[in-house]
């Protein structure tokens, strides 16, 4: 049986999550799809500009894994661009280091740790909030994570 792949760490759920060309209609669109781990590597390779060394060692993954993920994230970004597509991004087996939650009255986009018991806004007092990690799927799995490494 194949080694099952070990989950890939993602610092930070996106912000946004959908992306098309201006003027183009959704509905006829093709779309591809970015997967979490994706996301991730062109964050830390072309966002951040780190080697991929580093950038390997923060998600957990070899090197090698690292330099394969990114050219492959490389390749769709490209296809986005060049093609018309729409751009989605989901999925990928990965958990998230820390959330972010989203006030969805003010915009206000706040660091919060699996532990936080409310969510209200710091800046308007909000609780018309958005949990951006639950809300790619992701919430016990990555608290449960985290309390396993303590
Ligand atoms: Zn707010
Ligand atoms: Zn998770």
């Amino acid at each position: 049986m194949p080694k099952p792949r070990k989950d890939r760490i993602v610092a930070q759920p996106p912000l946004f999550r959908s992306f098309k060309p201006a003027g183009q209609r959704r509905r006829q669109l093709p779309k591809i799809i970015l997967s979490l781990d994706e996301y991730e590597a062109i964050r830390l390779a072309d966002y951040l500009g780190y080697g991929h060394s580093k950038a390997a060692v923060e998600m957990e993954i070899s090197r090698s894994t690292f330099t394969r993920l990114v050219e492959k994230a490389r390749h769709k970004l490209a296809q986005f661009i060049l093609a018309g597509k729409e751009l989605a991004i989901s999925g990928g087996k990965i958990h998230v280091k820390g959330n972010r939650m989203r006030c969805l009255d003010c915009g206000e986009i706040f660091l919060s740790d699996f532990e936080a018991t409310s969510a209200i806004c710091q800046r308007c007092n909000s609780v018309n909030i958005e949990d951006l990690a639950r809300s790619y799927g992701h919430d016990r799995c990555c608290k449960k994570r985290q309390r396993n490494r303590r």
